[in-house]
C-alpha cells in the first residue's frame, strides 16, 4: 500500500517508536504520509524544514483527573484529555468525545486530522481535540451535569477564544456543551461566547451547527456525484451508518434531495427498511427520547433490525459511514463492491480502515476522507466564532449557503489539487496534499515553532 520513500518511512517509524501502542494515531498518520511522495519531490524543503517531524508532535497534550459523584453518592473517576496540536493556522479548533474507547492514541489520531481538515475550510483555524472515557449512556443528566462541570473545572485554565475552542463529537451534544458553557462563565466569570462552539441558540449558538456536519457531507457528496458520474441524489439507494447527530442530518439532506436511505445503525445492530428510513421517527427515538434503534421497528412494520449484523451487506449506490473509526473492513469494502457501489464518503473519522480504502480506489469507487467531507461541523462552529465575535445572529438560510459554499471549495481544492498531480478524482490525494501544503507553507515563514 506504501508509497512511502525511505526518508519518509524512517519518519514515520520514528513517530510509530515516539508513541508506542497508539495504532489509530499511527494509522492517521500514515494515511497523510503516504500521499506525500509527489509532494515531497516538489518541495524539498519540506523534508528541509522537518514540517512533518514537527507537525507530527503535539504542540500540547494535557491529560486530567476527573472526579465526580453518582447518583448513588459514589465517587467515579475518569480521565480527560485535550490535545492541542497545531496552531499554525489559527486557535486550537475540535471536539470533545465522550465515549468509554477514548485513550491518548484516539485524541491525537483526531487532533492530527483536524489539522488537515479545519486547514481545507479556509477559516483561520487550528488543530485540537480532547474528550474522556467516561461513557454518557445510560447516566442520568444530572450525573451528566456533574460529570461536565468537573471536566470544565480543570479544562478551563487550558482554553479561551483565543487559544482553544471546543465543540462536541461522539457523546457530547447540546445538553454536554450547555453544562461545560455554564461551568466554564462561572469559573471565570466572563460571557465568552466564543470559547466553546455547538451551544443552545439561546446563549450564542448558531443556526445551522447542529445539522452543518450532515448536511455538509451531503453537499460534498451531491458534487462527487454531479462531477465524476454527471448524476445526482435523485432516485440513488444510501447507507448511512451511525444513528447520532453526524447520521441524522446527513439522512435529512439526502431525503430532500431525492434519495432513499434504506439503512442507519447504532453499535447494537443496524435498520433496513427498503422503503426509506421515516426521519420524524428516528429523530424523536435518538434525540428526545434517547432510545436505542430496536424502538423503531415496534413503529414500522416495513423495517427489519439485525442486532450485530453487518450493515454494508445491503446493496446500495451511495455509502456514508457516519459513526465511528474502522467500521468498514476490507471484507466489507468488497461487498460494498461486489454490490455496485459506486461513491463511499466519510461522515465519520477514519471509518474505512486503509485496505479497505485502496480496495475502493483500485475498483474505482470514487472514496472521499471525512478530512474533507465532514468539515461541515467545525467550518460551522467557525462561522458559530464568527457570529459570537461580532455579537450578531444569521438566518438559517445565511448560514447553510455559507456552508454550502464552504463544502464546494473544499471539494474544489481536492478534486483541482488531484488534477494538479494527475490524479484526477482521487480525493485521498486530494484532500491530504491540499491540507498538508497550506500547513506546511503557513508554518515555514513563522520560524522554528
Ligand atoms: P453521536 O454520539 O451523535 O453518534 C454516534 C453514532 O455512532 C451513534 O449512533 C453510535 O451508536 C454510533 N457509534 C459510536 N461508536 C460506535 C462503535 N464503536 N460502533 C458502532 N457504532 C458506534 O456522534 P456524532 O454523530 O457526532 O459523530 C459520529 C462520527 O462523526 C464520529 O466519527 C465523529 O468523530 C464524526 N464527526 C462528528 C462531527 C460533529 O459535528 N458531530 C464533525 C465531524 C466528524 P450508539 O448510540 O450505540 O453508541
Amino acid at each position: 500500500m506504501s508509497s512511502m520513500d525511505s526518508k519518509v518511512s524512517a519518519i514515520y517509524d520514528s513517530i510509530v517508536k515516539r508513541n508506542p501502542g497508539e495504532v489509530e494515531f499511527h494509522q492517521a498518520v500514515r494515511e497523510v504520509l503516504d500521499q506525500l511522495d509527489v509532494v515531497l519531490e516538489r518541495h524539498p524543503e519540506y523534508l528541509d524544514q522537518k514540517v512533518i517531524e514537527r507537525i507530527a508532535e503535539p504542540e500540547r497534550m494535557i491529560t486530567f483527573r476527573v472526579p465526580w459523584m453518582d447518583d448513588k453518592n459514589q465517587i467515579q473517576v475518569n480521565r480527560g484529555f485535550r490535545v492541542q496540536y497545531s496552531s499554525v493556522l489559527g486557535p486550537y479548533k475540535g471536539g470533545l468525545r465522550f465515549h468509554p474507547t477514548v485513550y491518548s492514541g484516539i485524541i491525537k489520531f483526531l487532533g492530527f486530522e483536524q489539522i488537515f481538515k479545519n486547514a481545507l475550510t479556509g477559516q483561520g483555524i487550528g488543530g485540537g481535540k480532547g474528550g474522556s472515557d467516561f461513557d454518557p449512556k445510560g447516566k442520568s443528566d444530572n450525573e451528566v451535569m456533574r460529570f461536565c462541570q468537573s471536566f470544565m473545572t480543570e479544562l478551563y485554565r487550558h482554553i479561551n477564544d483565543f487559544t482553544d475552542v471546543p465543540a462536541g463529537d461522539i457523546g457530547v451534544g447540546a445538553r454536554e456543551i450547555g453544562y461545560m458553557f455554564g461551568q466554564y462563565k462561572r469559573i471565570v466569570n466572563r460571557y465568552e461566547a466564543g470559547v466553546l462552539t455547538g451551544k443552545g441558540l439561546a446563549y450564542g449558538g448558531s443556526l445551522v451547527r447542529t445539522e452543518a456536519t450532515g448536511y455538509g457531507l451531503v453537499y460534498f457528496t451531491d458534487e462527487v456525484l454531479r462531477k465524476n458520474l454527471g448524476t445526482s441524489f435523485e432516485g440513488k439507494k444510501c447507507i448511512v451508518s451511525g444513528s447520532g447527530n453526524v447520521a441524522i442530518y446527513a439522512i435529512e439532506k439526502i431525503q430532500e434531495l431525492g434519495g432513499k436511505v434504506i439503512a442507519c445503525s447504532d453499535s447494537n445492530g443496524y435498520i433496513h427498511d427498503e422503503t426509506g428510513i421515516n426521519l420524524d421517527t428516528l429523530k424523536r427515538i435518538k434525540e428526545v427520547e434517547r432510545k436505542r434503534l430496536t424502538s423503531y421497528v415496534e413503529e414500522h412494520k416495513s423495517a427489519k433490525y439485525i442486532a450485530g449484523g453487518n450493515i454494508w451487506e445491503i446493496p446500495c449506490d451511495v455509502a456514508l459511514p457516519s459513526a465511528t473509526q474502522n467500521e468498514i473492513n476490507l471484507e466489507s469494502a468488497e461487498i460494498l463492491i461486489k454490490n455496485g457501489c459506486k461513491v463511499v464518503t466519510e461522515g465519520a473519522n477514519m471509518p474505512t480502515t486503509p485496505d479497505a480504502v485502496h480496495a475502493f480506489i483500485e475498483a474505482n469507487v470514487i472514496y472521499a476522507p471525512g478530512k474533507a467531507s465532514n468539515a461541515g461541523g467545525v467550518a460551522t462552529s467557525a462561522l458559530e466564532m464568527q457570529q459570537n465575535a461580532s455579537r450578531d445572529r444569521w438566518t438559517f438560510d445565511y448560514a447553510d449557503q455559507k456552508l454550502k459554499s464552504i463544502m464546494l471549495n473544499i471539494h474544489d481544492q481536492c478534486y483541482n489539487t488531484a488534477a494538479e498531480y494527475n490524479v484526477i478524482g482521487n480525493y485521498l490525494k486530494g484532500a491530504n496534499i491540499a491540507g498538508f501544503c497550506i500547513v506546511a507553507d503557513t508554518m515555514i515563514p513563522m520560524g522554528l515553532i
